[in-house]
């Protein structure tokens, strides 16, 4: 087994690494490290929680700290990342890593005053860590020079495009000098990532240590069919029943998100909400309270939620089972972090039953069923060859919907194996999992193909 030494780090960062009680460097940091530190640009395939950031911080760190200039410092790193969060947390990396060095960095992120960002740019810094919106502004006011940069990270790229920042992120790259070297980390590779990373890297190395390797096994993982409406009661019963001390909850919508904080005040249970109609201050002190154990639970939606980095959370709420599969990777992955286990509960309502069907291609396998809840609704599972995505439901279809007003009839009509059965425990529902669209078969097909859209 590899150690940090054996990477090639300086003393002083395997001092720093000590003091964070690092011993082992972690699949992705074993395989950027040596090739950053050589100079070569490097596409990871990593998600938050592998240990990225360090991957890339590191060897920045090392290689900077050569040739520190004299004089004003200029910006000499540029780290764009989606998120204010996720930039948060690469700046607090950065702060403790370059503990022993001689160089300095800044956040800067919208939503906030920028005149401690200006301050702080024009006293002159070597790493700059930026989300794409405020950095393109105080670009604007010429605050920001990026004529000098010699590394280039964009982090969550995939979240980038998501966000719409395609635009932005083509901006910067052409005010960046063409010496440089670049990196780029993605949590998943579809081709328009590939597209980008081919338009600004060169020769890259390539590293894979993608989500499903790295988090799934770990996370217990359960899925109960529910309506929409029964969903909150459920899950105020299992965070009653299992004293949930530090839960993240998922909406689909930020007034989802609202609505259900107050929901489960009103039953007792102290929440918080993060998105991004909340102000900076408010997600700072949200999330806070939770790191501190303040507020057991967190409602998030899946923008803000990303980068969220806390190692106790135990729990995993898919309250709206996401429309992107990934997301759901992502957002599992919130729990079982630093080596511990966690579960992750999935409510899936009648309108929800194809986006299932996604993720269990996406992550090549089926989510066990809990069925033992009393809200079971067994008109909720997905149908035989059920297509993934959104449900299309079409006119006669939709009158039946609004004429069979109690689904429970309808459940009649599913297959067997999806009936409920009375003396049934949670943890061996592998027998009473949705088939149809979701046998192993074809989940393998399209785990394949989606492999083969990697690079
Ligand atoms: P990241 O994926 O960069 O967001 O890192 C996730 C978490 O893992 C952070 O809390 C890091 O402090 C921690 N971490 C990073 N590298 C290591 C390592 N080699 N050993 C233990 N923890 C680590």
């Amino acid at each position: 087994m590899n150690n940090f030494e054996s990477l090639g780090l300086s003393k002083k960062l395997l001092q720093a690494v000590e003091s964070e009680g690092y011993t082992t460097p972690t699949p992705v940091q074993e395989q950027a490290i040596p090739p950053l530190l050589a100079g070569r640009d490097v596409l990871g395939v990593a998600q938050t929680g592998t240990g990225k950031t360090a991957a890339f911080a590191l060897p920045v760190l090392q290689v900077m700290s050569r040739s520190v200039p004299q004089g004003k410092r200029y910006i000499r790193a540029l780290i764009l990342s989606p998120t204010r969060e996720l930039a948060a947390q690469i700046g607090e990396r950065f702060a403790a890593y370059s503990e022993n060095l001689n160089l300095n960095h800044k956040v800067i992120f919208g939503g906030v005053n920028q005149n401690p960002q200006v301050r702080a740019l024009q006293k002159g810094l070597d790493i700059l860590v930026a989300t794409p919106g405020r950095l393109l502004d105080l670009i604007g006011q010429r605050h920001i020079d990026l004529s000098r940069v010699e590394f280039f990270v964009l982090d969550e790229a995939d979240r980038m495009l998501d966000m719409g920042f395609i635009r932005d992120i083509n901006k910067v790259l052409k005010l960046l000098p063409k010496k440089r070297q670049n990196l780029l980390f993605s949590a998943t590779m579809p081709g328009s990532i590939a597209d980008l990373a081919g338009s600004f890297l060169n020769d890259a190395v390539m590293i894979d240590v993608s989500p499903k390797e790295v988090t799934v096994d770990r996370i217990e993982q359960k899925i109960m069919f529910i309506r929409k409406a029964d969903k909150r009661r459920l899950l105020v019963q299992i965070i009653k029943s299992q004293k949930v001390k530090c839960g993240i909850v998922f909406t689909r919508t930020k007034h989802g998100a609202n609505r259900l904080v107050k929901q489960l005040d009103q039953s007792g249970i102290s929440a918080a909400a993060i998105h991004g109609n909340k102000s900076q201050g408010a997600r700072t002190k949200a999330l806070a309270g939770f790191k501190a154990g303040r507020i057991p639970i967190l409602v998030a939606t899946d923008i803000a939620s990303r980068g969220i980095d806390v190692e106790g959370i135990t729990h995993v709420f898919n309250y709206d089972l996401p429309n992107e599969p990934e997301s759901y990777v992502h957002r599992i992955g919130r729990t079982a972090r630093a080596g511990r286990s966690g579960i992750a509960y999935g409510f899936c309502d009648n309108s929800e039953s194809g986006y299932l069907v996604g993720i269990q291609q996406l992550i090549g396998a089926e989510i066990p069923v809990d069925d033992t809840h009393e809200f079971h609704f067994e008109g909720a599972i997905p149908k035989p060859g059920q297509k993934p995505g959104k449900i299309k439901e079409n006119k006669s279809q939709k009158k039946k919907s609004s004429e069979n007003k109690n689904p429970r009839s309808r459940s009649d009509n599913k297959p067997n194996q999806y009936k409920r059965r009375s003396n049934n425990n949670s943890r061996d529902g592998d027998d009473r999992r949705p088939r149809g669209g979701n046998n192993r078969t074809s989940q393998g097909g399209n785990r394949s193909n989606r492999q083969n859209n990697r690079r």
